[in-house]
């Protein structure tokens, strides 16, 4: 797909499918009406936008008038709990939220801004292996508790929390339940009903559309104060002119990932956990696997190598032009690691040790074979020059 660049990095972003991109150009180039307009150019351009809408839908077992379009994952999970908290603060209440301490920053921080705003946040633990027990939520619920907001697929781990179980919960106290599903979405089968959520954040650049498009599914009777106030587009909830071409690849993405989720779930998984496997007899099984025996999405593997700084690792990698990704370590320059990786109490050494591998649609067998060789003369480079490693051996 990239020449002689290898990519493991499928949870950052993905490569736009061609037969996306197809449809994308043809709509750029041919159907470049405004949906608002009424003469033929906007009601073809229209029509585009309503059939996207509908395969999106599909994909997660709703109905079409319950998407609601976004800019991309950030703004979709935003849009969930600033729509849902905002107008309780407005009126002069305390709502509370309950959110996971591994959610992703577009989750923490809008938790954060609304905690400043007056809004009281309940951040829950989770456990070694990145898991979260539903009765950690049933406990965390208060009277004032309006939304629970926890992802389906951890971003780093891969590791699914049980919404479905936990929605049992929510439902029965009369509290409502987000789900940031963007690293769940093709990768597993979703089915909102199912789940039990009342909303649900998606992004295109995740399942090969490209980065600037999403969604957001709100189950019907929610009520949403929107982020965007203009021209009412999106039934009132997201003002702005559609961005049609994004939606009309978000939607074809769908339609692809509908057709072949199972296969290449499986596919994946078959090379993921042959690479674990490889990797860890290899290195004499000091690899450190996060979260490896839970449930969790087919493509992940986040481990850590003891005695090695992941960024290290990361850049002798992309000295042979193999990408893979360290998290988000030493985001904060303090080189504490991963923060998903240190609340779920990974020492500091190890999660300054991490790596993040994501495989997808076009990786192949004989990409895995090179990743693993690499990885392993290199990392077996950078033990010998270690003097911890060989203090401790
Ligand atoms: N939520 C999760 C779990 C993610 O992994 C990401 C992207 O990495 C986002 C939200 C943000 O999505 P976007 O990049 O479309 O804003």
């Amino acid at each position: 797909m990239s020449g002689s660049r290898l990519y493991f990095d499928y949870n950052a972003t993905t490569p736009i499918d061609p037969e996306v991109l197809e449809v994308m150009t043809a709509v750029a180039r041919d159907d470049f009406g405004n949906p608002s307009s009424s003469h033929c150019f906007g009601r073809s351009a229209a029509a585009l936008v309503e059939k996207a809408r509908l395969q999106v839908a599909r994909l997660i077992h709703a109905a079409a008038d319950e998407i609601c379009f976004t800019a991309g994952g950030t703004e979709s999970d935003n849009l969930a709990l600033k729509g849902v908290v905002l107008p309780l603060l407005l009126r002069g209440e305390k709502p509370h939220i309950i959110v996971s301490a591994v959610e992703h920053p577009a989750i923490l921080a809008a938790a954060l801004f609304l905690e400043q705003a007056g809004a009281t946040v309940t951040r829950l633990p989770v456990a070694g292996d990145g898991t979260l027990k539903p009765e950690q939520v049933a406990a965390a619920i208060r009277d004032e508790t309006v939304l629970v907001s926890l992802m389906l697929a951890n971003n780093e781990t891969g590791v699914v929390f049980p919404l479905a179980e936990i929605s049992a919960i929510t439902k029965s106290r009369g509290v409502l339940l987000h789900t940031d599903a963007v690293q769940a979405l093709g990768k597993l089968p979703i089915d909102v009903s199912r789940l039990g959520v009342d909303l649900l954040s998606l992004s295109g650049h995740k399942i090969y559309a490209p980065k600037g498009v999403g969604a957001l599914w709100i189950r019907p009777g929610v009520r949403l104060e929107p982020l965007l106030h203009g021209g009412g587009q999106e039934s009132g909830l997201r003002s702005g002119t559609e961005n049609s071409v994004g939606i009309v690849a978000l939607g074809r993405a769908c339609e692809l990932m509908a057709e072949n989720m199972a296969t290449e779930g499986e596919r994946v998984q078959r090379l993921r956990d042959q690479l674990e496997s490889d990797l860890d007899r290899a290195l004499e099984h000091q690899l450190v696997f996060h979260g490896q025996r839970q449930s969790r999405v087919p493509n992940t593997i986040s481990l850590s190598v003891p005695y090695v700084d992941g960024e290290a690792l990361l850049t002798h990698l992309d000295l042979e032009n193999i990408a893979v990704s360290a998290g988000s370590a030493c985001s904060s320059g303090e080189h504490q690691g991963s923060p998903v990786l240190r609340a779920m109490g990974v020492s500091s050494d190890l999660a300054q040790g991490a790596l993040r591998i994501s495989l997808g649609r076009w990786t192949t067998a004989a990409e895995i074979d090179a990743l693993r060789d690499k990885f392993i003369t290199i990392v077996r480079r950078l033990w010998a020059i270690s003097p911890l490693y060989n203090k401790n051996r």
